[in-house]
């Protein structure tokens, strides 16, 4: 070893002196006379640092020392003195422009020391010496404030996405919740971290939490589902959850981070879809899917009541004379009267179905006489006869119309419609405008 230190030969002062100037810390000893400070001693490195050599003992420090300098350390001095026990600081010298050196790279520009002045009393009780070492934490200072700026980062993040999230420890307790959490279950996070007993999971979901907390503590990810939350105000918000444990620096799981993505809008626009799927866009009537839903609910709901129904199938006569000879335009409009005439001509809990072209269907629930059905066709029939005036025309507009009842437990959706289609045609055949039963 080169730096093998040597003590043979040499007296307990060297030895001293040996060690002293090989602290790698900055070590300053500072007289103090009547709040003045003057220069006594420093090791290797402090003199290293501020040019200082054994001759300028007893030379105020105001002269040695750059004056942005002295004027930090005299305060500090100052203190002390005045608490007489020992103080530490941390001081951010900004070396100046000028003062670095060329090759010196702009990341050192501000430097940060960290001192530990102790004063020196005398038997007096008064202040008479100061001891201060001196040590550069310009690079922890770096890594602290690399850290600080990698948190203020991660908070913003935290903070700006749309989802709302928190941290919960192992007992589902709220650690920390972002700004849209607060935005969309409007508890604000003091409320939250305050309050215990806050929870935005309905009962009936509580059950499902716990399987997720087993989950996380066997270090599973739970990936995005729906589920439904409770927000401050009551409101049940669908929100798609996704969860991920979460570990201390140990690695033992210590909870988890949940993020909600609020698709209650969506859920809206999906219904309004679906409604929109369910119109026919001419009349504004529903079509055809909607009516073989509504045929199936009847069904079941006639099967256990033994109530029958009805089923009405329309096709208007000749209607393709009228767009052969007046025009689409007027064919399209004269469907949307004659769907008005036959929804004027039925009872509000009938369902008037256009099924296509110039089809429509009608069902008729809960038939407890059966000659209900007919009188509505007859109806319908007498509804269309007042002139239609379409555009400049004056028309006569007629349909056929066939009947199937629902008697049977054992018909389904195809066969009650292909009765009812069967029934029509053979209006279609006795020679149009009327009605006929399967
Ligand atoms: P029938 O008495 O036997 O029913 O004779 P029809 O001429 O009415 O014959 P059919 O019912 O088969 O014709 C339906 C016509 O409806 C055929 C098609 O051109 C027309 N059509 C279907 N959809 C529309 C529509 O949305 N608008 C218009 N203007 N016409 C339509
Ligand atoms: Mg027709």
């Amino acid at each position: 070893m080169t730096n093998r230190i040597k003590f043979e030969g040499l007296n307990q002062l060297d030895i001293f002196l040996k060690l002293f100037n090989m602290i790698s810390d900055l070590v300053f000893l500072t007289k103090v006379e009547n709040h003045h400070f003057s220069y006594v001693l420093a090791n290797k490195p402090a003199k290293q640092l501020w040019d200082l050599d054994d001759n300028m003992f007893g030379t105020p420090l105001s002269e040695l020392l750059p004056s942005y300098i002295y004027h930090t350390i005299e305060a500090n001095y100052q203190e002390v003195l005045n608490k007489k026990q020992p103080v530490t600081y941390v001081d951010k010298v900004s070396v100046k422009a000028d003062e670095q050196s060329a090759d010196n790279h702009s990341d050192e520009y501000d430097r940060y020391w960290e001192s530990i002045i102790t004063p020196v009393i005398n038997h007096d009780g008064n202040c008479t010496y100061l001891l201060a070492i001196v040590r550069d934490i310009t690079a922890r200072k770096q890594r602290e404030n690399e850290l600080q700026r990698v948190r203020d980062r991660l908070e913003l993040l935290w903070n700006s996405v749309a989802d709302a999230a928190y941290f919960f420890d192992t007992e589902e307790t709220f650690l920390g919740v972002n700004k849209s959490f607060e935005q969309i279950f409007g508890w604000t996070k003091e409320e939250i971290l305050k309050d215990k007993n806050i929870s935005i999971i309905p009962n009936e979901s509580k059950k499902d939490m716990k399987n997720i907390i087993g989950q996380l503590k066997k270090g599973e990810k739970i990936p995005s589902h729906e589920v439904q939350r409770i927000t401050k105000d009551g409101r049940v918000i669908d929100v798609l959850a996704s969860y991920a444990p979460l570990y201390d620096v140990n690695g033992r799981w210590e909870g988890g981070v949940a993020v909600y993505k609020d698709i209650t809008e969506r859920k809206k626009y999906e219904e309004q879809l679906k409604q929109l799927a369910h119109i026919d866009f001419l009349t504004g009537l529903p079509n055809r899917a909607y009516f073989y839903e509504k045929l199936t609910e009847e069904i079941n709901a006639a099967r256990k009541k033994q109530i029958p129904f009805a089923v009405l199938f329309l096709d208007i006569d000749k209607f393709k004379n009228i767009n052969d000879t007046k025009g689409h335009d007027i064919g399209d409009l004269l469907l949307k009267e004659f769907a008005n005439r036959v929804k004027n001509s039925i009872r509000k809990h009938d369902t008037l179905a256009r099924f296509g072209g110039d089809e429509f269907v009608i069902l008729i629930p809960d038939l407890n006489i059966l000659g209900d059905a007919t009188e509505i066709a007859e109806r319908i029939i007498q509804s269309l006869e007042p002139n239609w005036s379409i555009g400049d025309y004056n028309l006569k507009i007629t349909t056929s119309i066939g009947i199937a009842f629902y008697s049977d437990n054992n018909l389904d959706e195809k066969t009650i419609l292909k009765h009812a289609d069967v029934a029509l045609y053979r209006a279609k055949e006795s020679g149009r405008n009327n009605y006929q039963v399967y």
